[in-house]
């Protein structure tokens, strides 16, 4: 008996000196499978019961349970000690950090105020079943200026108006008027599309002309097409564009090789009832020209002008983002300048 008196303060020696030494989780689950477990080494001694007399079965079997179980207490005393430590760590932690001495400033992007408005006008256009198409910005001479009726000593021809490239009749498209005849020339009819892109001019900046800005263009070929369709269709593009509002238009005759007859529209001012700095207190602000489509240009792309006839009208994109929100100079639109594209 003496030598298992000589086990128990032994193992219990080195317990408490293992359980004492241990500071984290897992060095304490060490000490736990070491001793405690059900192959660990206080079952080992427990085991050695079996072997006693009866009598000594009587003597020692409270003893080591009591030995079993006050080992168990000193190791779930000791766990929770360490849990608290880890605890208080983290909570004096968290109380150092100064929540106010950095701030992630999480900036998110927006779409260019000329994207938003495409989006907008191209919504329109499609509820009134127009499809939106796109061309190139590199155009020949035959799409740019030939197809749209566009004489060969046209003043629009000029070398001061349109970016000529080194290969020979290519150029950057001055309207998405090409757009129009590439359209035509693979659409079965009746048609009805609306263009929107950049387009190109070789001339002088200043705060209202800049050499490139957006242009918008619509078509629509069919039989029995005429004007009355197209002020219909003008007026209630120009209602939606100005969120509702009643606008009026007043036509005047003009003229574009393209078009026969043409048209430049006007509309009454969405700013004002009296008059104001933006329609220069007229009450009247230019806004597109139009007009119907000319048989030379149907005849290019092999529509019999004696069967249909279709409405044609384009405007500035870029001019229609600066009336709507009120921008001063066009060249800030591709100037790239964070503060201004952020109000958008
Ligand atoms: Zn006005």
């Amino acid at each position: 008996m003496a030598n298992l008196k000589d086990k128990i303060t032994k193992l219990e020696t080195s317990f408490f000196e293992e359980l004492k030494s241990s500071s984290t989780i897992e060095q304490i689950e060490e000490v736990r499978v070491k001793f405690l477990s059900r192959k660990g080494l206080v079952q080992d001694i427990m085991a050695e019961i079996k072997n006693f007399s009866v009598e000594e079965k009587r003597e020692w079997g409270p003893k080591l349970n009591k030995f079993k179980t006050d080992l168990e207490e000193s190791f779930e005393k000791q766990k929770e000690k360490i849990q608290k430590q880890i605890l208080k760590q983290e909570i004096s932690k968290k109380q150092n950090f100064d929540v106010s001495s950095t701030k992630i400033n999480v900036s998110q992007g927006n779409l260019h105020v000329l994207t938003k408005l495409t989006q907008q006008i191209e919504n329109i256009f499609l509820s009134m079943g127009f499809k939106p198409v796109y061309g190139p910005e590199v155009e020949t001479d035959f799409y740019n200026f030939e197809a749209l009726n566009i004489a060969k000593d046209h003043p629009a021809r000029d070398m001061q108006d349109t970016f000529w490239l080194n290969t020979p009749e290519m150029l950057l498209r001055t309207h998405t008027s090409s757009v129009q005849i590439r359209t035509m020339e693979k659409s079965n009819l009746p048609l009805a599309v609306v263009a929107t892109g950049r387009v190109f001019r070789n001339e002088a900046t200043d705060a209202s002309h800049d050499y490139m800005f957006n242009q918008l263009e619509g078509l629509y070929i069919d039989k029995n097409v005429s004007m009355a369709n197209l002020f219909g269709t003008i007026k209630t593009f120009l209602s939606a564009l100005f969120d509702g509002k009643e606008i009026s238009i007043r036509v005047r005759p003009s003229f574009f090789p393209f078009v026969e007859p043409g048209a430049e529209i006007d509309m009454t001012c969405p700013f004002c009832e009296n008059g104001c700095s933006v329609c220069k207190k007229t009450k009247w602000i230019e806004i597109l020209g139009a007009g119907l489509v000319h048989p030379n240009v149907l005849k290019s792309v092999g529509i019999d002008p004696n069967k249909y006839s279709g409405f044609a009208f384009g405007m500035g994109a870029t001019r229609l983002a600066m009336l709507k929100y009120g921008i001063k100079d066009i060249r800030l639109l591709h100037s790239g300048k964070i503060d201004f594209l952020k109000q958008f």
